[in-house]
């Protein structure tokens, strides 16, 4: 029989209650005895509902108050001496290295987060050194599955796999210069063998654990090791599921196969080319294949007809019993369901349906409401397909007809450079910021009352302008030399501009995690995309009408745009892309007509949009680079233009930042060291740079000499006159105090810069 599993579920609970109590347990409102209670109810709840859907094989161990590799570095005693010896509690500990901690005297910054392959959800960085004492402190994945097992559901624990929780780790501080965190492989072996051994003592039949790296190039270095740790885990641990996600195994597949592992779990929604390939590798072994088939990454229903294609193919090789269907990856990064969703979609618990009818479809099921459940799928799929084909033609001709000079602007940048100067009349170090101003509870409050009718547009209007009012007066006081408008108006910044162009859609409550308590509401693309009207310049226009200080416009960038969002699986990214381009492009226009003369366009997705293999990068980023371009690249010399990045790793695809040719960029505040700006050095990057001087995804308040030392180190690499100065990243989700202190602090810092400089 062909068995259904659901590899990892979302964490949030249906109506959000996970993040409302962690961030009552922040601001002390609630206990840790309450937070503990709520946690279960949503494991309970979402262990239930699978069962309900009629799931095989149910996910423990995957919940997670903040983040499930921050889970293992606090179980493994991975805890970075910073936080030791505080007087917190391991909650406290564990929150601190999640989010840093600035109260009753003491003050630590966050450990550093990265994006997890290339979604937008983020992981905690395991720091890693010489010295690092890996001790196994509790056994999170055995609590659950005795949770689970106390209700009656017999679940399958999910671990993150020792390789790659090292190899997605970085080097301390403390570590010497070439130190590798997997040579910490045989000091961490004995952990997990105490914690399967102790699943196995348990009775757990079979153990999920994630290898996600093994689809990425470097893993193909890595066979020795996954040979070491399988022959020394797989003796003492229940079966092992060896699971693989987002990209293709390739030749990995090879040392793969000769593992002593029970199970191995591939992504047939990002790679269904490579089932011919592991089915030929598998043949002879006793491995019993997952596929994943309905994806875990987007919301569009699975189509039933193609992965029962799959499926039998798997089933002719294998037989059925050796085949299991399963969700691409975990479900935390697609949204539940709430019940005005459309029949195209497919959130969290109907993916779970789909599994279990597709198991039951191919296990040869006679049941009639399978059939049904069948016809079903093909006539939505039909229908989906014929919407798509027939959007919008007028937008389709009109990226046909985009022209080679529509990519680029009119002067090289040592040119518009001295234009602008003229215009702008900024300082040397001007000060400027990423764009957004704290989302305080009245401008959430005003939204929801707008949307509910409580009010009217025009008192929202009215309010938002008093919000930017506001902002802009701060700013002129406080001294900063670069203005934005603060961004009240907008939810997210991409939400926000898809609620406002053709051919996208919304959920009411479909939440998935992007880091910690913070989470978004990806648009989804139906059809063709086109602007009906400017969507920022009203506000802009409004915010530089107040103020003789330049103001710089906002915008969300194609690639962002598309990556933030659930994309249609029927046309490339590329053209969606240029779709999104073309509409941005005009409102860009717009702005520079309304006398905005700086315009940022934030594409901090475009890293993350980075295929996973190497050898599909070319292609990728020549289409995300030319986007932006096409975007920006429609005005004058006069105007300048900047973007934004979050993040800090720009070694391998340099060149692309370059190309954008955007006069200003911001980056991410590097945690680590200065490494991100000698690669702008080494390769010589020639436009401006705002290196983020502090660190923004913390309440904490950098002090002025911490700033003071970071433009110090920065100037070292880059030359003072390319020198913007900002913080990381927009103040969103700042509170007031810390975000008027730090700012206090930076222009501080910078007017202290031009007098030495
Ligand atoms: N302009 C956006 C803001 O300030 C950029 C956010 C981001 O980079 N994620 O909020
Ligand atoms: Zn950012």
């Amino acid at each position: 029989m062909v068995l259904s599993s659901v590899l990892g579920f979302p964490r949030i609970g249906a109506h959000r209650e996970i993040k409302k109590a962690v961030e009552a347990y922040w601001a002390g409102k609630l206990s840790i005895e309450d937070l503990n209670k709520a946690a279960t109810e949503v494991k309970k709840a979402s262990w239930t509902s699978l069962q309900k859907h009629k799931v095989d094989l149910i996910p423990s161990g995957d919940f997670s108050l903040y983040d499930h590799v921050l889970d293992h570095s606090a179980a493994f005693n991975v805890i970075p001496k910073r936080y030791i010896g505080l007087g917190l509690s391991p909650l406290d500990v564990y929150f601190a290295m999640g989010r840093g901690r600035q109260a009753e005297g003491v003050d630590v910054p966050a450990c550093e987060m990265k994006k997890w392959f290339d979604s937008n959800y983020h992981y905690v960085v395991p720091e890693l050194s010489e010295q690092t004492e890996f001790k196994l402190l509790y056994n999170k994945a055995l609590q659950e599955y005795t949770e689970a097992k106390a209700i009656g559901i017999t679940t399958r624990p999910v671990i993150l796999g020792p390789i790659s929780y090292l190899v997605l780790g970085k080097a301390a501080k403390e570590a010497s210069a070439n130190f590798q965190p997997i040579s910490l492989l045989p000091k961490i072996l004995p952990i997990y063998k105490q914690l399967l051994a102790q699943l196995k003592e348990a009775g757990v039949e079979s153990v999920q654990v994630d290898e996600p790296i093994l689809v990425l190039d470097k893993a193909a270095e890595l066979d020795k090791q996954y040979a070491t740790a399988f022959a020394e885990l797989s003796p003492v641990a229940p079966k092992i599921m060896l699971t693989t996600y987002f990209a293709r195994l390739d030749s990995n597949i090879k040392f793969i196969a000769k593992l002593p592992i029970a199970g191995l779990h591939i992504d047939l929604c990002r790679a269904p080319g490579q089932l011919d390939d592991v089915l030929n590798e598998i043949k002879s072994t006793k491995i019993i294949l997952s596929l994943g088939v309905v994806s875990g990454r987007n919301i569009w229903k699975c189509d039933f007809a193609a992965a029962i294609k799959q499926g039998q193919k798997a089933i002719d090789a294998l037989g059925a019993d050796r085949v299991i269907v399963a969700t691409s990856s975990s479900l935390l990064h697609t949204p539940k369901l709430t019940p005005q969703q459309k029949d195209w979609f497919s959130f969290a618990l109907e993916k779970a349906t789909e599994v279990a009818t597709l198991a039951a479809i191919l296990s040869g099921s006679q049941d009639p409401a399978i059939a049904t459940a069948r016809e079903k799928n093909a006539t939505s799929i039909a229908k989906r397909r014929e919407f798509e084909h027939t959007s919008d033609d007028a937008v389709r001709k009109r990226v046909d007809s985009i022209t080679p000079d529509m990519y680029h602007r009119k002067s090289p940048f040592s040119t518009r450079k001295e234009v602008q100067a003229k215009k702008l009349q900024l300082p040397a170090f001007p000060t400027t910021t990423i764009g957004s101003f704290p989302q305080t509870k009245e401008i959430r409050t005003a939204r929801a009352k707008l949307g509910k009718g409580e009010i009217t547009e025009a008192e929202y209007e009215d309010f938002i302008k008093q919000e930017i009012e506001l902002v802009v007066r701060f700013q002129e006081k406080v001294g900063l030399d670069l203005l934005v408008h603060g961004e009240a108006e907008r939810n997210d910044m991409v939400q926000y501009f898809g609620e406002q162009l053709n051919g996208f859609v919304f959920t009411q409550n479909a939440w998935v995690q992007s880091y910690g308590s913070r989470y978004v509401r990806p648009p989804i693309i139906v059809s063709d995309v086109s602007r009906s009207g400017p969507m920022t310049v009203r506000w802009s226009s409004y915010a530089q009408s107040i103020t003789k200080k330049p103001m710089k416009g906002m915008l969300t960038g194609p690639v962002t745009i598309l990556n933030w969002s659930f994309p249609r699986d029927d046309v490339s990214r590329k053209l969606q892309s240029q779709q999104l381009a073309l509409a941005l492009r005009d409102e860009v226009i717009d702005l520079e007509k309304a006398s905005i003369n700086a315009i940022q366009v934030d594409e901090p997705a475009i890293r993350e949009g980075l295929p996973l293999r190497r050898s599909d990068w070319d292609e990728y980023l020549e289409w995300a680079v030319d986007t932006f371009k096409l975007a920006t690249a429609g005005v004058s010399d006069a105007t300048q233009t900047h973007s934004h990045f979050c993040y800090s790793d720009f070694d391998d695809i340099f060149s692309s930042i370059q190309r954008l040719d955007a006069d200003v960029i911001s980056i991410e505040f590097s945690k680590s060291d200065m490494k991100l700006l000698h690669t702008f050095k080494q390769y010589g990057y020639s436009n401006q740079i705002g290196p983020g001087v502090y660190d923004i995804h913390s309440p904490r308040v950098p002090s002025e000499q911490e700033i003071t030392d970071r433009l110090k180190a920065s100037l070292e690499i880059i030359p003072a006159r390319l020198m913007f100065v900002n913080p990381d990243c927009g103040l969103k989700t700042r509170g007031w105090k810390e975000t008027e202190a730090s700012l206090a602090n930076l222009v501080a810092a910078a007017r202290k810069a031009r007098g030495s400089a």
